[in-house]
């Protein structure tokens, strides 16, 4: 006979494989409704503004993943795009979301605004041939300059970092584009990157952002990466920035840009229009 300890631990194996599974399946579930999705507009992009801090304008923006499923609601980006590095459809989703920023960006200069478009680029990303001439295309077809988009590379975990990688990197530099290293003191975003990837920004990440007004060590070691790569003549973005009082800061370290609710959350396209043009009334 079982005993109760037994059974007990019986029962939470039973529930564990249980959760695995249904885990597997939701997973399997969503990806063969991702492609469908973004033929039918599921699939959407949001953007965030990016303030300049000395000036107090909105000088760029962040095209941002959504997906809203008709029975799910939204599914958040940090999920599905996880699943689509794995099984492959990241190349299909980071078309869709580069073609939409780059007709914001030229739309935003039709309306007399003159915007830097940044988009979010999987490290994984980096190791497909094609990449600078997918991008290089959307570009010409819309006529927006490289110079105008920023591509802010994430996952660096997954950044393979063989010679080809880099003179893919070099490529996209030379064709005008910008780099950013995403995430930046996260996961192996760190210090390396900075001698390895070519990029003008760096972006902190919202865990230090947030952390920093109440932690001394945080609010030092954002003041070191803001120095540390003005040294290096690159621009610093911080992300996360929800109050006045991180804005401030933020503005006492000379950080050149901030992002966050406390500006505007990732909005519509029409709504970005709309609030850049309010600021700009003020
Ligand atoms: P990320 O690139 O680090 O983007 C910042 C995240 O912080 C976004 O979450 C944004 O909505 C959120 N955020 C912005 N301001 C604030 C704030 O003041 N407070 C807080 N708490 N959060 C803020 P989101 O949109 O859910 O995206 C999550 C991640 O998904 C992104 O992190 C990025 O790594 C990835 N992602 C989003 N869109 C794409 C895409 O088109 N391609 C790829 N490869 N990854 C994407
Ligand atoms: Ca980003
Ligand atoms: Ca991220
Ligand atoms: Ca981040």
């Amino acid at each position: 006979m079982q005993s109760a300890e037994e059974a007990v631990r019986n029962d939470e194996l039973v529930y564990k494989y249980d959760s695995h599974k249904h885990e597997a399946r939701w997973e399997i579930s969503l990806l063969t409704q991702l492609d469908r999705a973004i033929d039918n507009g599921e699939v959407w992009v949001a953007y965030q503004p990016k303030l300049d801090v000395a000036s107090n304008r909105v000088t760029g923006a962040e095209a941002l993943v959504r997906w809203t499923h008709p029975e799910r609601g939204p599914i958040s980006p940090d999920k599905f795009i996880r699943i689509a590095e794995e099984f492959h459809r990241i190349e299909r989703i980071t078309r869709f979301v580069v073609n939409d920023a780059v007709r914001a960006a030229v739309e935003l200069r039709r309306q007399g605004l003159e915007l830097s478009m940044s988009v979010n680029i999987s490290a994984q990303l980096l190791r497909n041939p094609g990449l600078p001439g997918m991008i290089l295309e959307i570009l010409a077809v819309h006529g927006l300059e490289p110079e105008k988009l920023t591509l802010e590379i994430t996952e660096t975990d997954r950044l393979d970092r063989s010679s080809r990688t880099f003179q893919m990197l070099q490529k996209l530099v030379q064709a005008g584009l910008r780099l950013s290293i995403d995430d930046f003191g996260t996961g192996n975003a760190t210090i390396d990157y900075l001698r390895y990837l070519p990029a003008t920004e760096v972006k902190i990440d919202k865990v230090f952002v947030q952390a920093m007004e109440a932690n001394k060590e945080d609010l030092l070691l954002v003041q070191s990466i803001v120095e540390m790569a003005h040294s290096q003549d690159r621009t610093v973005v911080a992300e996360g920035v929800e109050t006045l009082a991180a804005l401030e800061i933020l503005k006492g370290m000379n950080c050149d840009t901030i992002q966050g609710y406390y500006v505007c959350r990732p909005v519509p396209f029409r709504d970005l229009l709309a609030e850049i043009k309010e600021r700009e009334a003020r």
